[in-house]
């Protein structure tokens, strides 16, 4: 056997020895009336296999019942002691601990940062306080607060907080203490000084009181936001809460969900107890002796250990102590309050949190602390829930509205009504479909003015102010959504978007203008078009010449005639064009296919265009648009005969007034100056109607004016772009719930449909019809270049055509006389490319009939003749002169005559 092995063999059964001689026991001391922590103790050890031993100190604050009791358990040899007690008497534990070096756990907060070296807190420590709760209430922004603390018990673990309060951060934190068994003239005191955060540091067992007490003197309702350290508040029953509409954010430490042990501990402590506990109403120092167990029990799998009896009175010291502490402080281990892990002084850092608060739908976790961080994933509330849950139900809203049309009107016949009766409009309709959904009740209040900070004062005014000092709880009217008025309020989703435009006068109409039938088309228009008779002038007089059937005997009653015509000639060409276009016709009638086809396509572009032509003239003749005088806000500032302005304290007003813009400035300072800001929107409308007045309004009451002002329009872009919300107190309670509701109301189409009804149809809606600002038409080149193309297509299929045509008489020419088919072309062409002579010969006489000098004689003095003589003779000379060409297989001049005699009539 080698050495290791026996080596093995040795340790292995010193350890056996150890566990089965050793008793594995642990130590308990707790207050007689800690019935919970005694259970929770038992039923750990037996699950982990450890016996227990427990002392009760009958009174609190027994030191000396205290130091007595640990001196026995050292006695009686345990491994370690489990301390119930906490507060200061744990320190008389932990002093004896420390001498006798035996593992002391403790369960509680402790007050004392204590670094003696035989404690192990599994409690989380005053660091991990401190960190979690500055990072809320930074995320909370709570500019003031008071921290709430039971007498007698230090702040430990708000010492960052109460470091808040020096001058850089500029919050202003109180600290306030409750003794006794009363804490509500100290609350009513923190009331008056109007406290309404409050951050609560106290032990369990007051939690219960505090809030029954804070509730009775009125600190629990919708403004009054509480933060709670005891990891132990949500473990209470705080329905009575729940719809107070106090913000109550707290803390856990287990993790209910993923916690099989956490169940089996729960069932093991309910039948003890016999209790009908949920885990997460088991409290947080319960279930840490249990984390202290398995602390213990994780440590001895690791560590060999032997329990020794100790004295007191011998000043005695556990020789495997220090060690068995060691292994505790550094073993990373999992309990029912997630992991268990501990610094060099033995306090527990790394711990996890998770964030609960009071809603009115119960208790929701609304984010975590982990590796040192704040993650808030605040869950989202169903829909369905909204009305149900909101803390809105049965209170009495004041709500602001304006006398703003058609946000809010006034009822003509208000003297004979009362209450909201007086009002009616979109604002007094959406409050309405709000308060169905959220079940409050409402009261309106008349205010005119919306609010604008005094660049002076810098004070508020309007409806502003009094939703700041809270006079009234929501402002609902065209209430722009502005940086400004952010930083002091809070608004709701916005419900409508707009920009400024410029109201004015519509150009009143006037006569139409001379060439005012010239405006149908575009200008384009009527080039392409003159273009277009031009060039279809010269194909017309191509086609012509080269369709042999355009080549008629002018005298119908000579059979055989010398001769041949062609109508097409450059004038009588045009002269149909222009008969088709007047709609008048001409005498000229193509004869051939390919001209027939070419005119008609003609014919149909001329349908097309008259048409078109004649029914936009009528409006052209009837509707004639005046001229704008500005079309910009450029030339609204240039053009010095027209005043402008905007209703006054708006945020049209702000606009102006705060642009960085110089040209704002300007026109800002001459409003200003010249006093054209108004009071109202129907003031400046009223104005813009009877002046020379530019009334910069808002798109969306722009549309409500024209829809009933005919003689109004908007002229030009919008200068921005923003939008309306409901206006509330900065931190309103009600925000929440008013986002949802009135999110639900767009997604469902009735803000839209509210919106048809104020702007359409009540109060004079649809006044002017559609198309009051149409610009009158003209027609462009887009619109008719489908008649272009038809004729454009319909004359190169004709041109096709002709030349087909005029290709196989030349084919047949060719055949007849036996000259080569290239020939004849070429002949054909430049007879037809001369664009000159609308007559040709017609000689048929064969080459064989009759000598080619009495050929000559008949062709004498024709056209064809003298310009075949040309062309082969390659210059314009004299009819009657001969030429020869040596080039040639026959003289000219019989080639000529040749020529001349094959033109005949076929
Ligand atoms: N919507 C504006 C406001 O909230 C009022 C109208 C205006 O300024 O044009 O102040």
């Amino acid at each position: 056997m080698s050495v290791l092995s026996v080596l093995f063999l040795l340790l292995f059964s010193t350890r056996l020895v150890s566990t089965e001689e050793n008793l594995r026991t642990i130590g308990g001391i707790f207050y007689q009336d800690a019935e919970d922590m005694k259970v929770a103790l038992k039923i750990s050890a037996e699950n982990y296999n450890f016996s227990v031993s427990i002392k009760e100190v009958s009174q609190r604050g027994e030191i000396l019942e205290i130091e007595r009791y640990v001196c026995e358990l050292a006695e009686e040899g345990v491994l370690g002691i489990i301390d119930g007690i906490g507060g200061h008497a744990s320190e008389h534990i932990q002093a004896i601990t420390d001498m006798l070096e035996l593992p002391h756990v403790s369960i509680q907060h402790i007050d004392l940062f204590a670094k003696n070296w035989s404690i192990i807190n599994i409690f989380p420590s005053p660091i991990a306080y401190n960190k979690v709760l500055k990072s809320l209430v930074e995320t909370k922004d709570w500019n003031n607060f008071t921290i709430l603390y039971i007498r007698g018990h230090s702040l430990l673990r708000a010492t960052e907080l109460l470091r808040m309060g020096n001058s850089i951060d500029k919050r202003s934190v109180t600290i306030r203490e409750l003794n006794g068994n009363d804490y509500r003239d100290v609350l009513i005191d923190a009331k008056k000084n109007g406290c309404v955060n409050f951050l609560v540091d106290c032990p369990a067992r007051n939690l219960e009181q505090l809030l029954q007490h804070a509730q009775q003197v009125g600190l629990m309702a919708e403004e009054h936001s509480y933060l709670f350290v005891s990891p132990d508040l949500f473990t209470l029953d705080l329905e009575r809460y729940r719809y107070s509409g106090v913000n109550i954010t707290g803390f856990r430490i287990i993790d209910p969900a993923a916690n099989e042990d956490l169940w089996k501990f729960t069932i093991q402590f309910n039948t003890e107890t016999v209790q009908n506990l949920e885990p997460v109403q088991i409290k947080t120092e319960v279930l840490l002796i249990h984390d202290a167990v398995v602390v213990f029990n994780e440590s001895l799998k690791k560590v060999n250990v032997t329990s020794t009896q100790l004295s007191c009175d011998n000043y005695d010291s556990w020789k495997y102590g220090s060690t068995l502490i060691n292994f505790m402080r550094t073993n990373r281990v999992k309990g029912l309050t997630r992991s268990l892990i501990f610094d060099g002084f033995g306090q527990r850092n790394e711990v996890i949190f998770d964030l609960l608060e009071l809603t009115s739908s119960g208790n929701q976790t609304i984010g975590h602390w982990i590796d040192d961080k704040l993650k808030i994933e605040r869950p989202f509330i169903p829909d369905a829930q909204i009305g149900e849950e909101s803390i809105l139900k049965n209170k009495t809203l004041r709500v602001l509205i304006a006398p703003t049309a058609p946000y809010g009107y006034v009822k003509n016949w208000h003297t004979a009504l009362e209450g909201n009766d007086r009002y009616e409009g979109f604002a007094v309709d959406l409050i309405q479909k709000l308060s169905d959904a959220l079940g409050f009740n409402y009261e309106f209040i008349l205010e005119e003015n919306y609010g604008r900070k005094d660049p002076v004062t810098h004070k508020w005014g309007g409806m502003i102010y009094q939703l700041i000092t809270e006079k009234a709880d929501l402002a609902i009217c065209d209430l722009s959504i502005t940086a400004e008025r952010q930083s002091v309020i809070d608004f709701s989703q916005p419900f409508m978007t707009l920009g400024i435009g410029i109201l004015y006068k519509r150009p009143s109409k006037e006569p139409p203008e001379m060439f005012s039938f010239m405006a149908v088309f575009s200008k384009e228009v009527w080039y392409y078009m003159m273009l277009i008779q031009m060039g279809l002038g010269v194909i017309m007089i191509f086609v012509g010449r080269i369709s042999h059937k355009e080549w008629q005997n002018p005298v119908p009653c000579i059979e055989q005639p010398e001769e041949l015509s062609n109508q097409f000639s450059f004038a009588n060409a045009l002269w149909l064009i222009i008969g088709s276009v007047m709609q008048q016709g001409s005498e000229i009638a193509p004869i051939a296919l390919a001209p027939r086809m070419i005119t008609s396509v003609w014919w149909f572009f001329t349908m097309v265009m008259v048409a078109s032509y004649v029914g936009i003239l009528v409006a052209f003749l009837t509707v004639q648009k005046g001229s704008m005088p500005f079309q910009s806000l450029e030339s609204l500032y240039e053009h010095k005969s027209i005043s402008y302005g905007a209703k006054e304290n708006g945020s049209t007003h702000s606009f102006f007034m705060d642009s960085p813009k110089t040209l704002h400035k300007k026109m800002y300072a001459r409003m200003k100056e010249q006093g054209w800001l108004v009071p109202q929107n129907d003031i400046g409308v009223a104005k813009a109607e009877t002046e020379p007045y530019a009334f910069f309004m808002e798109s969306t009451s722009i549309e409500y004016t024209t829809e009933r002002h005919c003689d109004l329009m908007q002229v030009g872009d919008l200068l921005d772009s923003k939008t309306y919300g409901i206006g509330m107190k900065k931190k309103s309670p009600y925000k929440r719930y008013i986002d949802d509701a009135l999110l639900i109301l767009k997604e469902k189409g009735e803000i839209q449909k509210l919106k048809d009804i104020w702007w359409k149809e009540k109060r004079g809606g649809g006044n002017c019809g559609q198309n009051s600002d149409e610009e009158e038409p003209q027609l462009e080149m887009k619109n008719m270049v489908g008649a272009f193309v038809v004729l454009g297509v319909g004359s190169v299929f004709g041109l096709f055509i002709s030349i087909l045509d005029m290709l196989w008489g030349v084919f047949k020419r060719s055949v007849k006389y036996r000259t080569t088919f290239k020939f004849e072309l070429i002949e054909e062409l430049k007879f037809v490319i001369k664009f000159s002579g609308s007559v040709k010969p017609v000689n048929r006489v064969q080459k064989q009939e009759g000598s080619l000098e009495n050929l000559a004689e008949v062709a004498e003095g024709k056209d064809e003749i003298r310009s075949l003589r040309s062309i082969r003779s390659g210059r314009s000379t004299d009819t009657r002169r001969t030429h020869h060409s040596h080039s040639s297989r026959h003289s000219s001049r019989s080639l000529s005559v040749a020529f001349a005699k094959r033109r005949e009539y076929s």
